[in-house]
């Protein structure tokens, strides 16, 4: 096999982004599953008083067992000015203000009412029933983290300190497209010679899937002029270009053209299967990935290769893919000269291979949730083998 080795080739590509600088500042719900900018810390105590937890009655828990006289009632969002007294009790609903005087609050449940007064009949604690200030979030603790992914719960927390603006890095400019005459999309009618683009799809999907939003070029023709115009028009504006098809070695294996025309190789060919041909190249400051056209060489390649960049570009360490070791369910048949990486099923324990294993085959792909990192110069695989994976 010609070409570098599968960690060379991400150490390359990686080597030639930079995680993205610019920041932006958004409404707090538009910054859900983007990167904090900076380091957010409570400014105040939350809550930001002492409260009840209950529906009851806030009184001082010296005067208990006995009888109250109830001289009020506070709902939460009110505010009791007033003290509570020996003998007496505020009437209080859950998150409203302790009342000053008071130091514990009695279950509504555990009370005989009588018109304007209650009975106590057992004993209560200080502080029983009672909710501190500052018992959620005292200030000064850390929030969100710089370089965090912002999920729903860091989301809450921010509302819940007042923050309305949150400072975020961009997100990566990337563009996604295919190149291949054979390809129609969706809403056209089948003729002969032709298939339907799924690539495109699939590189769509997965980038939204993991938050970004990719500029869609769709498909390219098999002409490196047009191709090269075409990408050369948007230098400026990408960080990353991920295209599918056209970079082996037929006559309308394109890429190679392209890449001469308007940007540098950084290598092509990597010592794996499936996907071995891609390029690495780059053209003014973007990033070029050309992955094969076979629509799961390009799937395996978009998770082993395009993964970490979009990790280190967008400095969001959830996209890197976590590795695991499983015991194999069933054989694989082939001897494997190469690196070589095949579907396969995970349970946490067990690994399923599918039948169809080719670069052209993407269905079994539905059914599949990690790649199997098979060594270069293993034998065939038997079934309670240990193996190492890649969870996707
Ligand atoms: P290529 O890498 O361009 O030589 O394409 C390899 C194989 O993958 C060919 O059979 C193509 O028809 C197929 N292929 C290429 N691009 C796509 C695509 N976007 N969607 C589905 N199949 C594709
Ligand atoms: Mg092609």
């Amino acid at each position: 096999m010609e070409g570098i080795t599968f960690e060379q080739a991400i150490e390359l590509l990686t080597a030639h982004v930079e995680a993205v600088d610019d920041t932006e500042e958004v409404l707090l719900l538009a910054a859900l599953g983007r990167v904090a900018a900076q380091n957010y810390y409570a400014t105040f105590d939350n809550p930001p008083f002492d409260r009840s937890p209950l529906d009851g009655y806030a009184l001082k828990s010296s005067d208990t067992p006995g009888n109250f006289k109830i001289i009020g009632e506070e709902c939460a969002g009110d505010f009791f000015a007033g003290e509570i007294k020996s003998g007496e009790a505020l009437r209080i609903m859950t998150g409203a203000a302790m009342p000053k005087g008071s130091d514990c609050v009695i279950r509504q449940e555990d009370v005989k009412v009588d018109g304007e007064k209650i009975f106590v009949n057992k004993k209560l604690k200080h502080h029983e029933n009672y909710c501190f200030a500052g018992e959620d979030i005292k200030s000064g603790s850390l929030l969100v983290g710089e370089d965090t992914k912002i999920t729903a719960a860091h989301i809450a927390v921010l509302a819940s300190q007042g923050v309305n603006l949150v400072k975020i890095y961009r997100r990566p400019k990337i563009a996604i497209a295919s190149t291949g005459d054979e390809l129609i999309q969706p809403y056209e009618k089948l003729s002969p010679g032709k298939i339907y683009n799924s690539n495109i799809y699939l590189l769509a999907a997965r980038l939204f899937e993991m938050g970004f939003s990719p500029k869609i070029l769709y498909n390219l023709p098999d002409d490196a002029d047009t191709c090269a115009e075409k990408i050369f028009s948007m230098r400026d504006e990408l960080d990353l270009l991920i295209t599918t098809g056209g970079v082996s070695v037929g006559k309308k294996d394109i890429m190679h053209d392209v890449v001469k025309k308007i940007g540098e190789r950084i290598f092509w060919r990597v010592m794996m299967k499936p996907g071995a041909p891609v390029i690495g190249w780059t053209c003014g400051k973007f990033l070029g990935v050309a992955l094969s056209g076979n629509p799961f060489a390009a799937y395996a390649t978009f998770e082993l290769l395009a993964r970490p960049v979009l990790a280190k570009l967008s400095r969001r360490a959830d996209i890197l893919y976590k590795r695991g070791r499983g015991i194999l369910a069933n054989n694989f048949p082939k001897k494997s000269f190469g690196r070589r990486f095949i579907r396969a099923k995970f349970d946490g324990e067990k690994i399923f291979l599918p039948n169809r294993h080719e670069s052209g085959s993407l269905y079994s792909a539905v059914y599949c949730n990690a790649l199997v990192d098979i060594p270069a110069g293993s034998d065939v695989l038997k079934a309670g083998a240990e193996v190492e994976i890649i969870l996707l």
